[in-house]
C-alpha cells in the first residue's frame, strides 16, 4: 500500500494517553499483575490499553519500522511492567522513560539508531511535546483519543508528504 511512499526508519510513541487512556504515576496504581486475561493494578482496578494498540506496532513492524517508546513518566518501573503485561515488549527496539524534555529522548535515539531525526515519526497527546521535537526536524503528531489505526494512517501519509515538494500537499496541522 505505501511502496511508493517513503516510509519513517523509527515511529516512536508516546505512552499516557497516546498508547493507553491514563497517566500511570496517576489513575492506576502498581505493580501490576495479569489475572486470566485481565491485567489488574495493586487495588484491583482493570487496566486496558487504547484497543487498536497491538494492530499498529504489528502494522508499523511489518512496513519495515522500527519501532521506539518516549515517556516523561516518573513510574518508568509501572510503565515498563505495563509495556510488558500489554504484550509489546518485542516491537520495541528501543525506550526512554524519565522525566525531562522530550528533546534528551530524541537525542538518545539519534545516537543509538544512527538515524536523522527526519527519518523519524513521531506519535503523542501533548502539545508541548510536538512543539519541543517538531524543532528537531521529527515529523509529529498529535494524537487526541488514542492511538488508531486510522491516526497511524494519517501519520504515515504526513510523513510521506515532508519528504515530498511542499507544493503537490497541503499539510493540515
Ligand atoms: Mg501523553
Amino acid at each position: 500500500m505505501y511502496s511508493d511512499k517513503k516510509i519513517p526508519k523509527l515511529v516512536v510513541f508516546d505512552l499516557d494517553y497516546t498508547l493507553w487512556p491514563f497517566w500511570v504515576d496517576t489513575h492506576v496504581t502498581p505493580p501490576f499483575v495479569k489475572r486470566n486475561s485481565s491485567i489488574i493494578d495493586s487495588h484491583g482496578k482493570k487496566v486496558s490499553s487504547y484497543p487498536e494498540v497491538s494492530k499498529v506496532l504489528e502494522s508499523f513492524s511489518r512496513l519495515g519500522c522500527d519501532l521506539a517508546l518516549a515517556s516523561r513518566t516518573g513510574e518508568i518501573d509501572g510503565a515498563n511492567q505495563l509495556v510488558s503485561l500489554f504484550g509489546w515488549e518485542h516491537f520495541f527496539k528501543y525506550k526512554e522513560i524519565y522525566p525531562g524534555s522530550k528533546i534528551k529522548h530524541f537525542q538518545n535515539f539519534k545516537r543509538k539508531a544512527n538515524i536523522k531525526f527526519e527519518e523519524m515519526l513521531f506519535f503523542d497527546d501533548e502539545y508541548r511535546n510536538i512543539r519541543d521535537v517538531s524543532k528537531l526536524m521529527v515529523v509529529c503528531v498529535l494524537v487526541d483519543n488514542g492511538m488508531t489505526l486510522e491516526v497511524m494512517e494519517h501519520g504515515l501519509k504526513q510523513f510521506s508528504a515532508s519528504h515530498h515538494s511542499t507544493c503537490e500537499f497541503s499539510l493540515s496541522l
